[in-house]
C-alpha cells in the first residue's frame, strides 16, 4: 500500500538549486534508501515531505492525500539537526514526545521502559539528555522517533554517532518495524551501513536522483558494489 507519493518536487535556496525533479513512492513494508554524499539534498527532499519547508514545485501526497500538518501523527521522523530540551530527563523527555502524540498512563510508561531497555539505557532515564554521550543522545532521539508506533518512519541520519553494536541494533530494529508493515526511509551517506537492509534504493546525488530501482535489480544490472560506484 503507498503511504507517500512525491512527483516532482524542486528547491533552490539563493540560486543553488538543492532540489531537482525528484520523484519518490513509498509503500508499506519495504525499506527505501535515500542515499547519496553529504549535500546531495537528502535532508531538503525530507524537509520538504515534513513540510518544514515549501517545495517551489512539484506535488506531496502522504496516506493518499494532500499534505498537512495532521497527517505528521502519523510519521515518525528523526530529524538530521538534533539535541532538542538537552535539559529534561530522558524518561520525561520521551514522555513529553508521547504525549505530542497523544500517548498516555501507563501503557505510555511501559513503552519509554521497553524502549530503554532495548537500546540498554535502563538506568539513565533520571539524567539529563545533554549528560549523555553524544551515541546515546542519538538512541534516546531515536526512539523519540517510533514511540507512538508510525506507519512511515523517516530517519535522517539514524546511523550517525553510533558505534557498530549499535548501527547493528538500530539495522535490526527497522528490519522488525518491516517486517510488521511499516515503511522506512533511511537517509544517510553510510552507503555501506544501509544498502544490505534496502529493499529499494534512491541514490541522490547534486540534487537529482541518479539511481531508482529494487535493490537486488540493481545490483543484477551493474554488480554488487554499483551503489557505492555510482556515489564515487
Ligand atoms: P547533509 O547530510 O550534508 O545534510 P544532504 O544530502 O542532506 O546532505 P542537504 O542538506 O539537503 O543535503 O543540502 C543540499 C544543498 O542545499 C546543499 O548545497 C546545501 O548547502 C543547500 N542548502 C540546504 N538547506 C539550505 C538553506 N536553508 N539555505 C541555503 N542552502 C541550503
Amino acid at each position: 500500500m503507498e503511504v507517500l507519493k512525491v512527483e516532482n518536487i524542486n528547491k533552490s535556496f539563493d540560486g543553488v538549486h538543492a532540489v531537482k525533479e525528484v520523484s519518490l513512492k513509498i509503500e508499506t513494508g519495504k525499506i527505501y534508501g535515500l542515499l547519496g554524499p553529504n549535500g546531495a539534498g537528502k535532508t531538503t527532499t525530507i524537509r520538504m515531505i515534513m513540510n518544514i519547508i515549501v517545495p517551489d514545485s512539484g506535488k506531496i501526497t502522504l496516506f493518499n492525500q494532500p499534505m498537512e500538518d495532521s497527517l505528521k501523527a502519523k510519521i515518525g521522523y528523526l530529524p538530521e539537526e538534533r539535541g532538542v530540551y538537552p535539559k529534561m530527563k530522558v524518561h520525561e523527555f520521551l514522555k513529553f514526545l508521547g504525549e505530542l502524540h497523544d500517548m498516555r498512563g501507563a501503557g505510555l510508561d511501559e513503552q519509554v521502559d521497553l524502549w530503554l531497555k532495548r537500546f540498554d539505557l535502563a538506568t539513565m532515564g533520571h539524567f539529563k539528555v545533554e549528560e549523555l554521550s553524544k551515541g546515546n543522545q542519538q538512541k534516546v532521539q531515536l526512539i523519540g522517533s517510533f514511540l507512538h508506533d508510525p506507519q512511515l518512519l523517516i530517519l535522517d541520519e539514524p546511523f550517525s554517532g553510533l558505534d557498530p553494536v549499535n548501527v547493528n541494533l538500530v539495522k535490526e530494529i527497522i528490519m522488525e518495524f518491516k517486517e510488521q508493515g511499516k515503511a522506512i526511509i533511511l537517509s544517510t551517506h553510510m552507503m555501506d551501513a544501509a544498502e544490505k537492509i534496502c529493499d529499494h534504493v534512491y541514490l541522490i546525488n547534486k540534487g537529482q536522483k541518479v539511481l531508482d530501482g529494487e535493490l537486488d535489480k540493481i545490483q543484477q544490472q551493474y554488480g554488487h558494489n554499483s551503489v557505492q560506484l555510482e556515489y564515487k
